[in-house]
């Protein structure tokens, strides 16, 4: 089917919001340079009424064949045919509730409820909604037309061209001619969808649901300034007429970049006065500015297999925190990039179940649990390293190179490794070949001998793993000197060992200074540690070398290495810390600590853990009205709940007065919202959990329900876990169900029920969206399994005998688990 290509679609669709089907009939004029006999389309779940091919003027039928498994409809020619086709085809499908293809997303108060029907498409549901050539290399021009009800609104991805009334009610409503364009980034929506409008150049509108629009301003506003930065950045205009930015309640995903018509959960585009934290506006900016980036890397330049996803994704992570932090220095996001980022794909690609960012093989890349950390964390965390090694001016004309070659084409990752290695005259590809094609990253092991430093490398994982591979590792050091002086030195580690001169008389020297490398490093001499340990005291070394020497060693303490008594003693260096990066990341280490020991151990991590959480807090204070950086906020927010599990009774005193309240009708701080709430609940009762409930289903901000799916996860009382265990099932939203089962998994009241909670609801849960399965998984096996090994490990083995549902993230789980048990045994055996 290669020499077969589509040049033009014409959409014709007719949703009915009382029936949820929708007929549609579509024209598909394509090329192919070898004579057919017939036309293989992809197709899933429509019912197919006729297929008519244009001969000599006439449309004359033919027959057609629907292959199920494969998810395709094979239409026979009635004759053999070359050149320009004309396809026409007459079909039905549903308007499903599975978040996917084209599906009905409910809004309005419960008793009212009301639909829009909207799409989302990639990687491969397009063929849900009209039968085409879903595969991201096949572009072609789409005319979009919808016939809808007369007072609902449609959107697609260009502007309305016309709109002309039918006899009976209806409209149809035609678009503009998109540019030559990938089938995963079509969209078109009806509804009663609102708008708030800002008309510039390229006009941008935000669309709501019925009475929304006054929560739209903040993410119109950053819409045209990422829009703006992106088109300067990349020196190439945005492609499209319009820009239209879409909230939408049912939404499985965080966002979906179709061209010129994104999508996005509500609580990731609206702002809610006095209820949106600043973690909530960044995270609306972060998103905003990573769909914007989309516009160019995927949907102008698109990847010519779903193995270069990586080309879309790490791209759209990279600039979504570059995009705000441009505009908000003050906001730290690169800080939050470490943190969020960097360290979630360091976490993941550390197991041996691992795959490169470049996935090979297969039709499809599925996106999930086990890949997303890859393709969009590792992905973004490898270009920082690329443009700490090219330059950023360098970096940037690359990929002006790359965009202006392959606009409204496609491209591999090669195409982009030539753009750069042409701009900055260094070796890139070879540099990149083995980042993104090879799996996992190095530990580089270092030691000195006099005026020498030895680097080591060999590929970091948590268990026992037999590999020599090897990378092209871009080193910086900086070594200090007794004289008081000090320098930074760099160079390129491209064999398994290399050795370094760094001049006379070193007392200390930090490896991947900076943090800018993808790799761990291990200190072979305890002594070289503590010299920097001082240094992480003194405040010498800066917050960011800080987090990574930290970090790194806990990640030893994971991989068995190092026992976890070293760690908590090397934070003896951190009491006077007062950098974000490294306090969340050690909150977050001693917490993850916390839930994998027990009895003692866990108490001893919990008395460590309350006092240095309360120390900082004794500096930021509880209340946030006098935040000057937005990340005091996230890191009180965070670490509030962290002490008040850890027994601190001041916090759970300070926040329970606020849930009180909360519950009384004032209004709290939307900084510690979340912690309040989440306090609250540990601290809870029957009456608690009433008001969660009152309040979740009255709340029309998708902000505070997030709170409270967070505090009804949070509760201590064993019949209430049981209750709201139930509740989730039966009251909370498809598209949120997975939120209190992760609070659950990762609360210590809650965490010994979850297992057999999972088991004896596995039927229901596995119906949840694929995605949200996995985060269930994901979240529940790893900790919640400790102590039940066998009964897990057992559980999976005959479940994957008789189902293909999350297989990637079972298999990503049990190895989490296995590390987290080994972690908790090593331990006791220590004490
Ligand atoms: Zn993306």
């Amino acid at each position: 089917m290669n020499d077969v290509n589509p040049i033009n679609y014409r959409i014709h669709l007719e949703p009915d919001l009382r029936t949820f089907e929708f007929s549609g009939n579509t024209d598909i004029l394509l090329e192919t340079s070898k004579p057919v006999n017939e036309i293989t389309l992809n197709a899933v779940r429509l019912a197919f009424w006729e297929c008519k091919v244009q001969l000599d003027g006439e449309f004359a039928d033919c027959p057609f064949y629907v292959d199920t498994m494969k998810e395709e409809v094979r239409v026979c020619l009635p004759k053999e045919m070359t050149g320009r086709i004309l396809l026409r085809i007459r079909y039905m499908g549903e308007l499903n509730d599975r978040m996917a293809g084209f599906y009905r997303s409910r809004y309005g108060a419960e008793g009212a409820a009301k639909y829009a029907a909207v799409t989302q498409f990639e990687e491969s549901d397009a063929r849900r909604a009209f039968p085409c050539f879903d595969h991201p290399a096949k572009k072609a021009t789409f005319d979009v037309e919808m016939v809808v009800d007369e007072d609902l609104v449609a959107i697609s991805n260009g502007p309305v061209a016309e709109e002309e009334g039918l006899d009976d009610g209806r409209k149809v409503v035609r678009f503009q001619q998109t540019p030559k364009m990938s089938t995963y980034l079509l969209f078109f929506g009806a509804g009663e969808f609102d708008f708030i409008e800002d008309t510039g150049e390229t006009p941008i509108r935000v669309a709501t649901m019925p009475g929304m629009t006054k929560h739209a301003r903040f993410g119109l506003e950053f819409g045209r300034k990422a829009l703006e930065f992106c088109e300067d950045y990349y020196g190439v205009e945005y492609p499209l007429p319009k820009l239209d930015l879409i909230a939408i309640p049912d939404f499985a995903a965080g966002a979906m970049e179709n061209w010129g018509a994104i999508t996005f959960r509500e609580n990731l585009l609206l702002h809610y006065a006095d209820i949106t934290s600043r973690a909530g506006e960044q995270r609306i900016c972060e998103v905003i500015a990573h769909e914007i980036a989309h516009q160019w890397f995927g949907n102008l330049v698109t990847p010519s297999d779903w193995k270069y996803l990586w080309l879309n994704e790490s791209f759209a992570t990279y600039f979504g925190y570059g995009i705000v932090t441009h505009y908000y220095p003050e906001w730290d996001l690169w800080d939050q990039f470490l943190h969020g980022e960097t360290d979630t794909a360091l976490a993941r690609d550390a197991l041996k179940e691992t795959v490169p960012i470049e996935i090979p093989g297969g039709e499809h890349v599925v996106i999930n649990g086990s890949t997303a950390p890859i393709i969009y964390n590792k992905g973004g965390s490898i270009l920082r390293q690329v443009a700490g090694y090219t330059g950023e001016d360098a970096f940037r004309e690359g990929l002006r190179v790359y965009l202006r070659k392959h606009k409204y084409a496609c491209a591999s990752s090669h195409n982009l490794w030539e753009a750069l290695e042409q701009v900055s005259e260094k070796p890139v590809t070879t540099m990149m070949e083995n980042w993104i094609e090879q799996p996992g990253f190095p530990l580089v092991a270092v030691t000195r001998d006099g005026d020498k430093l030895f680097l080591t490398q060999a590929r970091f994982t948590y268990l026992p793993y037999e590999t020599d591979q090897v990378w092209v590792v871009p080193v910086t050091i900086k070594v200090f000197y007794n004289s008081g002086d000090s320098k930074t030195i760099t160079t390129l580690l491209d064999s398994k060992d290399t050795g370094i001169d760094i001049g006379a008389d070193p007392v200390a020297y930090k490896v991947n200074f900076g943090q800018t490398g993808f790799y761990r490093v291990r200190y072979r001499e305890k002594g070289d540690l503590s010299e920097l340990g001082k240094r992480v005291l003194s405040k010498e070394l800066p917050p960011v070398d800080r987090w990574g020497l930290q970090n790194d060693l806990y990640a030893l303490v994971r991989g068995g290495d190092t026992p976890v008594d070293d760690y908590l003693d090397f934070l003896s260096n951190y009491e006077h810390e007062d950098a974000f990066l490294p306090l969340i990341s050690i909150a977050g280490n001693l917490f993850r600590t916390y839930l994998v020991m027990e009895g003692a151990q866990r108490d001893k991590v919990a008395s460590i853990g309350k006092s240095f959480l309360e120390n900082i807090l004794s500096h930021i204070g509880y209340e946030p009205h006098q935040d000057r950086r937005p990340t005091t906020s996230i890191l009180r927010d965070q670490i509030m709940v962290h002490a008040a599990m850890y027994g601190s009774v001041d916090v759970a005193e300070f926040a329970r007065g606020k849930f009180s309240s909360l519950m009384d009708g004032q209004g709290i701080h939307p900084d510690i919202m979340r912690s309040v709430m989440q306090i609250g609940a540990l601290h809870g009762n029957e009456e608690t959990f009433k008001w969660f409930d009152k309040r979740l289903k009255s709340s029309e901000s998708e902000h505070e329900r997030m709170n409270i799916l967070a505090g009804l996860g949070s509760f201590r009382d064993t019949a209430l876990i049981k209750k709201i265990q139930q509740y989730v099932l039966n009251e909370v939203p498809d598209r949120n169900r997975f939120i209190p089962i992760q609070y659950m998994a990762s609360s210590p009241h809650a965490m010994p029920s979850m297992w057999q909670w999972y088991v004896s609801h596995v039927g229901v849960l596995e119906q949840f969206h694929p995605v949200h399965y996995e985060r269930i998984i994901e979240a529940i096996v790893p900790v919640c399994g400790i102590g039940k090994e066998e009964q897990v490990k057992a559980f999976f083995e005959e479940y994957m005998t008789q189902k293909d549902k999350a297989r990637d993230v079972i298999k990503m789980s049990l190895e989490k688990l296995e590390i987290n048990s080994r972690m908790r045994v090593s331990s006791e055996v220590l004490d």
